[in-house]
């Protein structure tokens, strides 16, 4: 038997993972349990969609074993179970490449599980055994294998024999050190609090065998040990459950038992709508942006469950563009379970969903914006840029929904503020919201083209990223009020600009001439302006594109 070799990567992120996680040890346990469960989930898919296929719920089931004498520690299930391609190509290359982006995230902050985040959650037993053992027998087949490994070293593959279909992982236990205790994994009680905590509401049952104990018959102050099966999780799915049996802490765990992200989220919405349309949703607006977030590789969608089975794990119809980083789930009985991809996109009922959700994101940001000002203005900071791509790339058809979601600097008051806001601030003699565009709060602060505005007092929003003022033109105007850039030609101040000194123009004629020669076709025309107080000069333009918008156009490949 030959020993092979994990990916050159895998070795790399076992190590990793073995040596840096150590605070979270106890999700080994979670992130098997999770597997063992999909695998069960993907029987009972199977079974659903083939009728050659019998599924008996009682047949179904995760056991979690201990030995304490050999420290051995077991959680076998009845699911799909791997054949021995599947166990190569499952266990024998960890995570995908690429994954390493996240390496320096796990550097910046302590106490997050990175492990579940790149679909590695296999490995996180290494973090409390020194050998693996996984013995496995797919569904069709009559042949078992075995596959064991001691961590970086590789790993081997024998043939095997088992009973049932399904598989079993055997971790043997690490010895205590001098700082880590590892017995707790040995412990009954302790295993079973970490699955109440992490995997309470798995749909099937976990087994174990606890020890309890009772009087001696006979006897009045005797007591005898036994063993008795029990199912420890209670197997509601946490969206089942009413808002008020529910922490924040079954929110935060669900989160992470999803893999939803690393972060805490900002706020979860748990809906449960009944009527034309049913559902129920689990929704979570996550603080920090996934790495990947602005690649090609960030993929937007909700879970989808039909009647609590899983059918889509990313359902990218459920949710708009501009509301991608929601991270979530969505379970509805309506749904049919054999429905395919295509199917879906033109499904009514989904399609209703998805808008009574859009709304509901809607609503709880411009909550947190209302009454969580920080929190949202961090939210902002990850996603807003989000939602002005919306705006613009959609061509202002979701400005009802995004408008009021918006925060520029502001000049006056030095912070972010909302156009509502904004608006409530102007003048009356006061046409235009004003904008100015830059690279950064320092630098438009010394634009020459903002000293008239401010002499008015007039607030002047700052545009420092590039897509702010494409999304604002999609927008056109907020509450009738239009947009103006502080370099437009027309700032629709009449008593100073209206008339501009034509005869200010005609008296220094042979100046401008001049200088318009010398610019050459780098400026339209040179005239006199009352715009400037301290600065000699500066550009304006009449045509529809702002100096800034134009350095952007042209910056971009054709
Ligand atoms: P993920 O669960 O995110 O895919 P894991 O590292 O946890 O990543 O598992 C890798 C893969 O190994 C799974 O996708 C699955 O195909 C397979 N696998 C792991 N555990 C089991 C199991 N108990 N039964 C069947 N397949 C399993
Ligand atoms: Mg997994």
């Amino acid at each position: 038997m030959t020993v092979k070799q994990f990916q050159a990567e895998s070795k790399r992120l076992l190590d990793l993972m073995v040596n840096s996680i150590y605070t979270h040890k106890e999700i080994f346990l979670r992130e098997l349990i999770s597997n063992a469960s999909d695998a069960i989930d993907k029987i009972y898919y199977k079974a659903l969609t083939d009728e050659a296929l019998n599924f008996n719920k009682e047949d179904y089931f995760i056991k979690v074993e201990v030995d304490k004498l050999a420290r051995l520690l077991k959680i076998s299930d009845t699911g799909i179970g791997m054949t021995r391609e599947e166990l190569e190509e499952n266990l024998g290359v960890i995570a995908k490449s690429g994954s390493f982006a996240f390496k320096k995230e796990t550097e910046l902050k302590e106490g997050f599980d990175i492990i579940g985040q790149f679909g590695v959650g296999f490995y996180s037993a290494f973090m409390v055994s020194d050998v693996v053992t996984v013995t496995s027998r797919a569904l069709g087949s009559d042949e078992a294998y075995k596959w064991e490994s001691k961590g970086a070293d590789g790993y081997t593959i024998e043939s095997c024999s088992k009973e049932n279909v399904g598989t079993e992982i055997v971790l043997k236990i690490k010895e205590n050190t001098a700082d880590e205790n590892y017995d707790e994994f040995l412990e009954e009680y302790r295993l079973k609090s970490i699955i109440k905590k992490y995997s309470d509401f798995i749909r099937y049952p976990i087994k174990m065998e606890l020890i309890k104990s009772k009087l001696k018959e006979g006897t009045e102050q005797e007591y005898e040990q036994y063993k008795e099966e029990e199912i420890v999780n209670s197997m509601v799915p946490i969206w089942k459950k009413s808002k008020n049996e529910l922490t924040q802490e079954d929110y935060d765990n669900f989160y992470a038992e999803k893999h939803f992200g690393f972060d805490k989220p900002i706020k979860h919405i748990h809906i449960s709508a009944e009527g034309t349309i049913s559902y129920k949703a689990i929704l979570f607006i996550p603080e920090k942006m996934p790495f990947d977030f602005y690649t090609k590789e960030y993929e937007k969608g909700l879970e989808l469950y039909s009647n609590g089975v899983l059918i889509m794990h990313k359902c990218a119809d459920l949710l708009p563009d501009y509301f991608s980083f929601i991270k979530g789930m969505v379970d509805s009985e309506d749904l049919s379970l054999n429905i395919s991809r295509e199917m879906l996109q033109h499904d009514r009922q989904l399609k209703l969903i998805a808008k009574n959700i859009k709304t509901k994101i809607k609503n709880e940001l411009l909550d947190l914006l209302k009454n969580s000002r920080e929190k949202y203005e961090e939210f902002y900071k990850s996603f807003g840029r989000q939602l002005k791509y919306g705006l613009y790339s959609d061509y202002g058809a979701n400005k009802k929904d995004l408008q009021d979601l918006l925060l520029f600097y502001s000049s006056k008051e030095k912070k972010m503020v909302t156009l509502d806001e904004y608006l409530s601030r102007m003048t009356e003699e006061q046409k235009y919201i004003y904008y100015a565009s830059g690279e950064s709060i320092e630098r438009i602060d010394k634009l020459p083209q903002t000293e008239l505005l401010n002499d008015k007092g007039y607030e002047i929003l700052y545009f420092t990223d590039d897509v702010d003022e494409f999304s604002i033109r999609m927008l056109g105007a907020y509450k009738e009020k239009e947009f103006r850039s502080v370099s437009s030609g027309d700032l629709g101040i009449e008593s100073e600009e209206a008339n501009t000194s034509d005869a200010d123009d005609q008296s220094n004629l042979d100046l401008f001439t001049e200088m318009k020669e010398l610019l050459a076709d780098k400026v339209k025309s040179v005239k006199a302006s009352k715009r400037l107080k301290n600065h000699p000069v500066c550009l304006t333009n009449d045509g529809d594109l702002s100096i800034e918008m134009e350095k952007i156009l042209s910056a971009m490949p054709n």
